[in-house]
C-alpha cells in the first residue's frame, strides 16, 4: 500500500505525489524542480532564484 500524500513543491509550489520527488529537510522538491536545478549551470539565470527557494528552508528551520 503506498499511501500517495500531496506534497507542496517549495520551488514551483505546484502540488505533487510525494513519490514524485525529494524530501529536503521538512521540504518538498518534485523531481521536475529537481533535474531542473540539477541541469541548470551555475552561470544559468534561473541558477540564484533555486539558490534563494533553497535558502527559505533553513531560514525558516533557524527561525
Ligand atoms: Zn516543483
Amino acid at each position: 500500500m503506498v499511501e500517495d500524500r500531496e506534497l507542496h513543491c517549495i520551488i514551483c509550489g505546484e502540488h505533487k505525489a510525494e513519490g514524485e520527488g525529494i524530501r529536503i529537510v521538512s521540504e518538498f522538491i518534485c523531481e521536475t524542480c529537481e533535474s531542473e536545478m540539477v541541469h541548470t549551470d551555475v552561470k544559468d539565470a534561473k541558477y540564484p532564484f533555486f539558490i534563494h527557494q533553497m535558502k527559505q528552508i533553513f531560514i525558516e528551520k533557524n527561525a
